[in-house]
């Protein structure tokens, strides 16, 4: 007789739940659905750098996970998403995305003071992170600059959760990730089969509006799937390993997003990357500046790459010029302020030498991001 085996649970269909009885849930689809259909893919396909803050939440002294258990982690998202993990080979026949994001643990906080990105607070509290405490002991930083991941005790036999962009029943303090400790990293107290860091990179999907690849009913069926067209339509949650078949087609048992062992993913779809970085784009939009937040000095701003903005300082309007030799194809420019909001976007291609007016911008000091596709780079602009 089988043992009975622990299979992978996860709280994203409970909040998914939550979501579509919410009083805004209308609204909510309605400004998500806009948004993406607005958004156009014009956006450089650069790597993306994510500043991460790691809250450890700790009852048990086991719970005060290390900071290697935490290294080792972060070194699974980046090879997860980047395509550099070397089980890709257990996605047999499917699209192997690179996502081309990062993740750095940040090196300040909030206020600018130094940091190894590791929050740790000691509770009493059973389960804190099953409840709505974990967020009022430890409230998220700023959202627009971190993802914040909570590590602690989920309770309920929950290996973790997370938050979709823009959830209408979503505080900002509570916006982000939240992994049980047992399941975060692959050494200290990872325990199998969890124990490679794959909660952590399935959450994250959910966190950039990756759903699971059997939809959002929680009843097997195959009339709703992931609004992914390249995961093949599936009727209920996959576990464990090996290969099954259901809606007609093989399901993709590797995918991050399945209920499968650690062990047994390898991959997200092509799909599902345009996916994460349009949610990234739109819904998440100040994240992807987060990065600029992390440079210490201004000799880190300058690159091989370096275009001329002048004059700097600015009384609302300069010009951009790329080195001579430099592909012009899709030459993109986001003036940020210090807040992270997105100020100005211009998108050109084929021209040199744009002039960008962003005079409605208060006196300031901006970050002036260009891309090119290839390469990218970011200035201090001084608005007079
Ligand atoms: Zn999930």
């Amino acid at each position: 007789m089988a043992t009975a085996k622990a299979q992978r649970t996860c709280g994203f269909d409970a909040i998914q739940e939550q979501i579509s009885q919410h009083q805004n849930y209308d609204n909510y689809l309605l400004n998500k659905n806009l948004s993406y259909k607005k958004f156009k893919q014009s956006k450089a396909d650069t790597v993306i750098r994510i500043p991460v803050v790691v809250h450890v939440i700790h009852r048990l002294s086991s719970e005060n996970i290390s900071t290697s258990q935490i290294n080792s982690q972060l070194a699974v998202l980046n090879k997860d998403f980047r395509k550099l993990n070397a089980d890709t080979t257990n996605a047999v026949s499917w699209s192997k995305a690179d996502v081309k994001f990062e993740f750095i643990l940040a090196t300040k906080d909030p206020n600018g003071n130094p940091s190894n990105g590791i929050t740790r607070t000691a509770t009493t509290v059973d389960n804190i992170c099953n409840t709505n405490q974990y967020f009022s002991l430890v409230p998220a930083w700023n959202r627009d600059r971190y993802l914040n991941i909570w590590v602690c005790d989920v309770g309920n036999n929950l290996l973790g959760f997370a938050w979709p962009p823009n959830a209408p029943n979503v505080s900002p303090q509570e916006d982000g990730v939240v992994i049980g400790s047992n399941y975060f990293g692959t050494t200290g107290t990872a325990k199998a089969p969890w124990n490679l860091g794959r909660t952590t990179t399935h959450e994250i999907g959910h966190f950039f509006d990756l759903l699971h690849p059997w939809g959002s009913d929680l009843s097997p069926s195959c009339n709703t799937d992931d609004l992914v067209s390249d995961t093949p339509n599936q009727n209920a949650p996959e576990y464990d390993c090996g290969s099954r078949f259901s809606c007609n087609s093989a399901d993709q048992m590797s995918n991050f997003l399945q209920y499968v062992d650690d062990a047994c993913m390898g991959n997200f779809t092509l799909g599902q990357k345009t996916r994460m970085r349009t949610a990234l784009y739109t819904q998440r939009d100040s994240l992807q500046f987060g990065a600029l937040f992390e440079i210490t000095s201004v000799s880190e701003l300058s690159s091989t790459f370096n275009p001329l903005i002048f004059p700097n300082p600015s009384n609302g309007t300069f010009q951009v010029k790329l080195p001579e030799n430099t592909n012009l194809n899709q030459v993109e420019i986001e003036v940020i302020d210090l807040t992270g909001k997105l100020v100005k976007c211009e998108t050109k291609k084929g021209f040199n030498g744009l002039v960008i007016d962003f005079n409605s911008a208060p006196s300031g000091v901006y970050f002036v991001s260009v891309k090119n596709g290839e390469f990218s780079s970011t200035k201090k602009l001084v608005r007079h």
